[in-house]
């Protein structure tokens, strides 16, 4: 019985057979090539291939996990027709003289490298994205598939890291779970498998792969991050009931649909979803969310290669307003910088962009930017129950400027007959130690809270989120990040206002008795955490506790 520790990404147990995934060849030989020109013939042609292949992983993606996660695809769709990086390897071809798959091979390396150095952790995340391409665009030209993604029976994927492309090629119903030896909770793969319900562990360490085989039995257990190989048979047997009780409880939480979210002494809570797009809607409401906690309103931003217009914001604010309608759909302004980048913004390159230029500090240095996004915001309020959510707050003063922005919109929009609702919540993100020790002083500006415990978190135990090296350190359930919760608790109830949690920590049903007795008054987290939550908040009597 061989035992490894890694990091659950998604909680689910799975049993079977291991399969060791093994990618074609990145490393083709070099040739001479006497006719250049035919070789670079080879290359358009296996680039348009890999454009078909890509365009369908998007549409495939697009289907299981949403416009959001999908997104990555039409990345590397761009990717693959990047002036520089298609100019690199036709020079290459040319003044070498050497065959196609090495070109690409070497102009990847060295892109990925490039990109590895960078000191932002979302253009070093982009180094895994171009080996990615170049892998596929030299499988393409040398007639290769992704023939190792389809498997004949059930298994548990043991690799040493899957690109995104990889994660969503896999067949759904013949992967069990998967395994990695490296990763990081936060990148798009483990994104991935969170949102295609997959028990993924990631981080077990290098040595795994060389340890063990094909066909060997495993057991994955997303919760703790337990890998075991060939386990004995009193281990086996605790797994199998793990699993079996965990589809038993699954099959129980159907039970739950429209049910209440009420504890055994009558307490009522509510719990909503996050999304990252239009497309989460169905999710949501299959689930049975009472509303949208978060709508993560970057995508609008990062989906194009301009600043999003009035129109096409409204547009898509009025789409989530009418599927959801009645129910309340909490629309953040824009959380741009930091992991999140888009060229057209222009921003500087900082030493510590996540303490840097990002989210409201972007707005309130450029208000053209946020009042086109409140104008689209209050348009389309009449549509639904809108509530508007402001990120990053730190202070006082920054809270003034933008409660006077939104009256500025509002006179503007007066002034041109244009209808807006009389009845918007406006809100802030406690997401930074500052706003919740100020909470008292903010609590009275504003209608609701909702506790960002992400971004919390890393402000609190100055834990970079992006880096996997410090996830040892970074304890989220520590009790600064848990006082902090509690004190805005307190203010925001001292001042009749009610308050949520948005952050991932929302999900955590070790802690859901916990907020409940800080007095929580909502939860948002994933569609697909809706009804474990609700159960949660059900089985749990806050009269009886002590
Ligand atoms: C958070 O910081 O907890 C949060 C919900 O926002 P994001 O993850 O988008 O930064
Ligand atoms: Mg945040």
């Amino acid at each position: 019985m061989k035992k490894y520790q890694g990091k659950g990404v998604y909680g689910a147990v799975a049993v079977g057979k291991v399969s060791v995934f093994k990618r074609a060849d990145a490393a083709p030989e070099r040739l001479q090539i006497e006719d250049t020109a035919s070789e670079i013939a080879r290359l358009e042609t296996a680039k348009e291939k890999a454009i078909e292949e890509l365009s369908a992983i998007y549409e495939k993606a697009l289907a299981e996990v949403g416009e959001e996660n999908a997104q990555i695809f039409e990345i590397h769709m761009m990717m693959v027709e990047d002036d520089d990086y298609n100019e690199a390897i036709v020079d290459m071809i040319n003044e070498e003289g050497v065959n196609a798959e090495y070109a690409v091979a070497v102009t990847g390396e060295n892109f990925a490298n490039m990109f590895a150095s960078m000191d932002d952790s979302y253009m070093q995340a982009r180094a895994a994205d171009v080996r990615d391409i170049s892998r596929r665009i030299i499988a393409c030209i040398s007639g290769g598939g992704d023939e190792n993604l389809s498997f004949d029976d059930k298994v548990i994927i043991c690799a040493d890291d899957l690109a995104p492309s990889e994660t969503v090629s896999l067949d759904k119903d013949k992967v069990l779970a998967f395994v990695t030896a490296f990763g990081s909770s936060n990148s798009h793969t483990a994104i991935l498998a969170r949102n295609m319900n997959i028990p993924a562990i990631i981080g077990v360490g290098e040595q795994f792969l060389s340890e063990i085989c094909d066909g060997d039995t495993a057991i994955a257990d997303g919760f703790t991050g337990q890998f075991i190989c060939c386990p004995d048979d009193e281990t086996l047997c605790a797994a199998m009931k793990k699993m079996q009780e965990e589809s038993d409880k699954k099959a129980l939480l159907l039970n739950l649909l429209g049910k209440e979210n009420i504890t055994l002494d009558g307490t009522k809570i509510n719990i909503y979803a996050n999304i990252g797009s239009v497309s989460d809607i169905g999710a949501v409401l299959s689930n049975d969310a009472g509303g949208v906690g978060l709508f993560r309103s970057e995508f609008l931003y990062l989906e194009n290669t301009d600043y999003p217009t009035e129109e096409q914001q409204f547009a898509a604010y009025k789409k989530v307003l009418e599927e959801m309608a009645p129910k309340k759909v909490i629309i953040r302004t824009l959380d741009i910088g930091a992991d999140k980048q888009a060229d057209y913004f222009g921003l500087e390159k900082e030493e510590n962009p996540a303490m840097g230029l990002r989210a409201i500090r972007i707005c309130l240095t450029r208000p053209e930017v946020f009042k086109t996004q409140l104008r689209a915001l209050y348009r389309a309020s009449v549509f639904g129950n809108l509530g508007i959510m402001f990120p990053m707050i730190t202070s006082v003063g920054e809270l003034e400027q933008i409660l006077a922005i939104c009256e500025d919109v509002k006179k503007e929009l007066t002034a041109e007959n244009a209808e807006f609702s009389d009845g918007i919540e406006l809100g802030i993100m406690i997401e930074t130690p500052a706003a919740a020790i100020i909470s008292d002083k903010l609590a009275p500006m504003v209608d609701f809270f909702s506790v960002g415990t992400n971004d919390l978190t890393q402000y609190t135990l100055a834990c970079d989120r992006q880096n996997p090296h410090i996830e040892p350190f970074c304890d989220t359930h520590h009790a600064a990040i848990l006082r902090l919760i509690e004190l805005s608790a307190q203010n925001a109830h001292k001042f009749g206002k009610w308050i949520g949690i948005c952050g991932e920590l929302a999900a955590d049903t070790s802690l859901t008795e916990t907020f409940l007795k800080m007095g929580i008054d909502e939860l948002s987290v994933s569609p697909s955490f809706v009804l474990r939550v609700r159960d949660a908040v059900r089985k749990i009597n806050l009269k009886s506790q002590v």
